[in-house]
């Protein structure tokens, strides 16, 4: 373990950092020459050089697989752009709209699912006047009643904009809810001060924290000061985990995250299926193992802990859960249908049907 004095941004200060090989250098240029590399100083203090299965060096530091890219895997995975009424609006679900602000990040995670809009290459933060068009679509639309600030990673910005950006939302009635999406407090734990806290509240609306975490290690005692300051400042915190192959695809790893995160007062919110971002493959699971995982934590593991397992339909058709289900629909339409549903021990229990659902 090391510490490091500021993010390193470039192949040659992991190396310098100790964190990767020289003789990589070559493969690492070609890979940040196309997708953004940064690792914070409180995520590269958890790396150890000298496992080379490192989770958390799994997830910051590039990688030659990344240039690979699969068959399926599409630039805009969860097609963001085709429901982009607005610059920095994705308007997928009736009732509520992503507002992304920045597309820059605290550190760039290898699997991300915008990688090719996220980083310095990327695209832009909203202008001034993007940001006012924005903003009139949503007030133009009483439909709207949540908006989730995402990007890129909307805690980068100073309190001063962020409260300007909370109370330009808040003072639109039908608004009720403003999410923020967010790898800041266990990135940069030391940007969640109680100035940002204060300025992601705002009076008659609320306002939940949504923290991206995806193994135990990430969450540090500063990472769990940093969410509790936001908690103890009424913010309710949920998290959002991504699957990933070699970093928690295993129920002890899994286990252990969801119930450090319930610990820290996080409700597990999703565990999503990897997307189809290009160059991923590798981290990829498959559905099925995704399937034994959640089965493998279900009964045993508090149902605090359990996040619903989901997969965002590629091309924009939204989230849809995955299961696994535990219900079965069996015999006939005239009196003789009953269901199955099986409990967390793989055991099977008869349950009636309802009089109209077995009436012939
Ligand atoms: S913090 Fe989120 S948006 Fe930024 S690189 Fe990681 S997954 Fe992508």
């Amino acid at each position: 373990m090391r510490s490091a004095a500021g993010t390193l941004r470039r192949p040659s200060d992991l190396a310098r950092a100790g964190l990767v090989p020289p003789e990589r250098l070559g493969e690492l240029e070609r890979v940040a020459a196309q997708y953004a590399v940064a690792i914070s100083p409180a995520l590269a203090e958890l790396i150890d050089p000298s496992d080379p299965r490192d989770p958390i060096a799994r997830q910051f530091v590039p990688d030659a697989a990344e240039l690979a890219v699969a068959p399926g895997e599409r630039s805009d995975p969860i097609g963001d752009d085709a429901n982009s009424p607005v610059p920095g609006i994705v308007h997928r679900y009736a009732d509520r709209v992503l507002l992304k602000l920045v597309h820059v990040c605290p550190v760039y995670c290898r699997f991300c699912f915008r990688r090719e809009q996220v980083g310095p290459h990327g695209r832009p933060s909203l202008s001034r006047a993007e940001l006012d068009g924005a903003l009139a679509y949503i007030r133009a639309r009483p439909e709207v009643w949540e908006v989730i600030l995402t990007g890129g990673d909307p805690l980068v910005l100073s309190p001063r904009r962020l409260r300007e950006v909370v109370r330009a939302l808040a003072a639109i009635d039908h608004v009720k809810i403003i999410r923020v999406h967010t790898r800041v407090p266990v990135a940069t734990p030391e940007r969640v001060t109680p100035e940002l806290a204060r300025a992601l509240k705002a009076t008659g609306k609320a306002t939940y924290v949504v923290l991206h975490a995806n193994h135990p290690r990430e969450l540090t005692p500063a990472a769990r000061a940093a969410c509790a300051r936001l908690i103890d400042a009424g913010i309710p915190m949920l998290s959002q985990s991504v699957l990933l192959r070699g970093v928690n695809d295993d129920a002890a790893t899994l286990g252990e995250l969801l119930r450090a995160l319930v610990e820290c007062r996080i409700k597990p919110y999703y565990l999503h299926h990897g997307d189809l971002a290009p160059g991923t493959a590798h981290w990829r699971t498959g559905i099925d193992e995704g399937q034994a995982l959640m089965r493998a934590l279900h009964g045993r593991l508090s149902g605090l802990c359990q996040p619903t397992y989901v997969l965002d339909i590629p091309g924009g058709h939204g989230k849809s859960p995955i299961g696994p289900s535990y219900l079965a629909r069996v015999g006939g339409t005239n009196g003789t249908a009953r269901y199955e549903i099986e409990d967390f021990n793989g055991r099977r229990h008869a349950y009636p049907p309802a009089p109209r659902e077995s009436s012939p």
